[in-house]
């Protein structure tokens, strides 16, 4: 991805002081897509780190890891798996519960999502602690799915969530 390109969508991202909770800065993507231009960078970043990977499956984290991912999955021509809040999948799920940076909460995967063996990416909007996209990786791979890498447009350094996804490889375009 081009420099200037990886600048812009920086300079996108809003920062939005303590939401939802006192002291989280929030960053907000949502200037990202609804540029035109900016939108397209940010999927064509995911594209890059994709392209000559063998990869089946896209899942993708509620809710904004569906915006990206499906747009990723669609572009690969491959399937995207939705990662919901528990009780928003209808059919029967593997579930697990994680902390947020701000909060807790549950997570659900259809059981039926990935056959086993497949090749998936995981992506999300965000990196922060970690807890969201290891529990993903846990679900992943109890429905028999091999996590080849997780992708994500931001990351937190400073909060070391990559450090809980290990082995599993971690890119993120922009890091804070
Ligand atoms: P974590 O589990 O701490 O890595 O949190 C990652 C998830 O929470 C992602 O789905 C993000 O969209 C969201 N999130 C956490 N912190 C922030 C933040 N500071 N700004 C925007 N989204 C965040």
């Amino acid at each position: 991805m081009a420099p200037d390109s990886l600048q812009k969508l920086r300079a996108a991202v809003r920062d939005v002081p303590d939401f939802p909770k006192t002291g989280i800065i929030f960053k907000d993507i949502t200037p990202i897509l609804a540029n035109g231009t900016l939108f397209r960078a940010s999927i064509d970043a995911f594209l890059e780190q994709c392209r000559g990977k063998a990869i089946d499956k896209i899942v993708g984290i509620d809710a904004r890891g569906f915006l990206f991912g499906s747009a990723v999955a669609y572009e690969l021509g491959i399937g995207f798996v939705p990662l919901r809040k528990k009780g928003r999948l209808p059919y029967k799920t593997e579930s697990a519960k994680y902390s947020l940076e701000y909060g807790e909460a549950e997570m659900e995967l259809h059981i039926d999502a990935i056959e086993a063996g497949e090749k998936i990416v995981l992506i999300d909007d965000l990196l922060a602690t970690g807890g969201t996209s290891a529990s993903a990786a846990t679900l992943i791979k109890k429905v028999g799915g091999i996590l080849l890498e997780a992708q994500f447009l931001i990351e937190l350094e400073f909060l070391h969530g990559r450090e809980k996804l290990a082995p599993t490889p971690v890119v993120s375009f922009l890091k804070y």
